[in-house]
Parts: C-alpha cells; structure tokens; sequence
C-alpha cells in the first residue's frame, strides 16, 4: 500500500487524479490523506469525486472515503475494463480532468472505448477541451494508441452543461523523442464567446491583437457560440509547430476587465515563444504520465511547475523509475526516464 501525504508538492487535486491513474496501471493501491489540505476549501470537491468515481467504475475498483469534503482515500484497484461509458460531473466541473483520471488506464486496456463526458469544457485551472485536441492528444497519439476527441457542446462556469466524446483505441505507449518543436507552421487567436455583449470577446481580442504584434490581423477571430451553451468568454492564443501546438488561454471571468486577461494570456504566448522548449507549464505535468508508462522518451520544457515536479514525485513512488529534470544551459529543462 502507498501511502501519500496529499498536502506535500504542489497539494492539489492532481495527486488525486494521478495517483488513481497510476494504481490502475499498476496495480498497486494506495492510500492518501490531507488532501487539498492547503486549499481555501480542503478536501475533495465534486470533479475529484467524479474523477475518481470515473475510475472505479472503469474498474471495479473499491474506494473508501470518497466523498465531497473528504480528506483521505483508500483505493484499491481493479482492471480496467474497456467499453462505452457516460460521465456527468452535475457543475461546470472540468471534463478535462475526468478524462485525465481515466485516459492512461483505458489507453493501456485490452479494447477500444468511447467516452462521452459533461459538465464544463473551458473552464479555469483546467486543460480547456481545445488544449486537450490540438496540445495533449497530438502527442498522446504519436506514443502509439489513437484518441479522438469531439466537443459537442461547450460548458463554461458556472452553469456547465457541456458535453465531449473520445474514442480510445488502445496500444501500447511507446517512449518517442520530444526535444525540438519545430519549424513555426502558423498562430492564431480565437474570441469564443455567448451570452454576453461581443464587444468584451472584442476587447480581449484587440488587446491581444497589439501584444502580438508580430502577429498577422487576420490570425485573430471572434466567433458567438449558440446562446445555449452559455454564458460564457474565453480567449485562446495558438503557436503551431512542427512537432507541437501550444494553446495558451485567458477565462473570462466576472469582475476581471477583459483587457487584462488577454494581456496576461499574450505574455504567457510571449514567454513560450521566446524558449525552444516542446512542453509549456502545463503539457509538462499532463505528460508525466504518459512518458513514465512508455517507460522512456524524452521531452524538453519550460521552467517547470510545482504540478510537475509533484506530478514525477507521484510517478515515482508507484513505479520505481528513475526519472531525471536537468536544467539546461539557456533555462529550458529536459526531463528523461532513466
Ligand atoms: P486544486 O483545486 O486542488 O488545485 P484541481 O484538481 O482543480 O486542484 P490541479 O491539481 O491544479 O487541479 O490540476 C490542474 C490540471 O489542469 C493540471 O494538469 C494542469 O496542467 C491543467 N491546467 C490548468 N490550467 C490549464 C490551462 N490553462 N491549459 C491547459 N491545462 C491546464
């Protein structure tokens, strides 16, 4: 049994979601207490329940003190059994998340599966579904299975109500090298917005537009969303590469003026840029996983996060693999399983 204490690293709900992967492809329980112990609300909160709820019906799995405002977890895996399953997480609760619980143990399963997920697609401190599509999956498909994912319905916070689905076709993960981009192939930069006046995606996109500079006018796009799916803004700027994408977004959120989100989502796009580094912060913690299941490969980042260097400390505790974060010479890192 691994025991965790879920307030060490960065203390947050990844080490939840991780730690769930981690033991159905490994087979190996654990137990983890203080979780989200330093957040303003500790213990787990609805999408880490239906996270790992995800997980035990995947598999049979027992889990002893799931519940919301829990703070300590007992799981015991089962298999994952591959198939066609339907998950709500009932908020605007990240359907990214979910699937990141899921993805690794159905990718290594005996069989293809479909998934179809609800709740919020684009919503803060979560991969929105576009960074899932075109940053995530592209890499997650080059180590050997395919998964396709179709949004067919954006969910923003508060109201949700979004809907994704994704087809797996398993195989094995191979390690594959992720040290260089590439050539740039093209940027752009999308507005979405619905229910609220335009001009706000306008504002956002027009700030963005004089950060980017360098950028072409017609790269950037406001597009209205169905009044169904919302209300809801959120603005993505996208670097295309040869070998990556990187999907930086800025959620419009109540009360924060439109200009400083987009100011604040172009000098993230700025700073990516101006590395040669594959991964930004956050393809760096979502590909942890998937590398130390390959068992190899390689991938160079930006200065990583507090996600990340937990997410190798988890990695590390369930499979025992030497797994290496040098720093090089111009600040990028390289991270390595030895
Ligand atoms: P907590 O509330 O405890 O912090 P949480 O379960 O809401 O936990 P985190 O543990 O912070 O979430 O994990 C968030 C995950 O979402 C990470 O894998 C991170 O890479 C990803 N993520 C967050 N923001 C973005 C973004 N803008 N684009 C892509 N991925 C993101």
């Amino acid at each position: 049994m691994i025991t965790i204490d879920g307030s060490e690293g960065e203390g947050g709900g990844q080490m939840v979601r991780n730690s769930c992967a981690l033991s159905l492809v490994t087979g190996e329980p654990f137990r983890i207490s203080n979780i989200r112990a330093n957040r303003s609300k500790p213990g787990l909160m609805r999408q880490h329940v239906t996270a790992v709820e995800a997980a035990c019906v995947i598999s049979g799995s027992e889990c002893a003190g799931l519940a919301v405002g829990g703070s300590e977890l007992e799981f015991r895996p089962g298999r994952a059994v591959p198939g066609e399953y339907l998950f709500a997480v009932g908020t605007a609760g990240s359907t990214g998340l979910v699937l990141q619980t899921i993805l690794m143990p159905l990718i290594l399963a005996d069989g293809p599966s479909r998934l179809v997920l609800e709740g919020g697609t684009h919503n803060m401190l979560a991969p929105p579904f576009d960074f899932i599509e075109r940053t995530f999956l592209p890499v997650i498909n080059r180590m050997g299975p395919t998964v396709s994912a179709r949004l067919v319905r954006h969910g923003f916070y508060p109201r949700g109500g979004g809907r994704i689905e994704v087809d797996i076709v398993p195989a094995p993960l191979v390690p594959i090298d992720c040290t260089t981009r590439g050539e740039q192939l093209g940027v752009a930069g999308h507005a979405v917005y619905t229910g609220l006046p335009s001009e706000i995606a306008e504002r956002m996109l027009a700030r963005a537009r004089r950060d980017l500079a360098a950028w072409s006018d017609d790269a950037f796009v406001v597009r209205e969303l169905p009044a169904e799916q919302g209300p809801g803004v959120i603005l993505m700027l996208e670097a295309r590469y040869a070998n990556v994408t990187e999907v930086v977004s800025g959620f419009g959120q109540l009360g924060v003026p439109a200009e400083s989100l987009a100011k604040t989502a172009a000098a993230r796009m700025k700073g990516y840029i101006a590395t040669s580094a594959f991964a930004g912060p956050y393809l760096a913690d979502q590909l942890v996983l998937p590398f130390v299941l390959a068992s190899g490969g390689a991938f160079t980042t930006v200065k990583p996060s507090q996600h990340t260097r937990t997410a190798i400390d988890i990695a590390r505790r369930f499979t025992g693999r030497r797994i290496e974060l040098t720093r090089q010479g111009d600040g990028e890192h390289l991270f390595s399983i030895g």
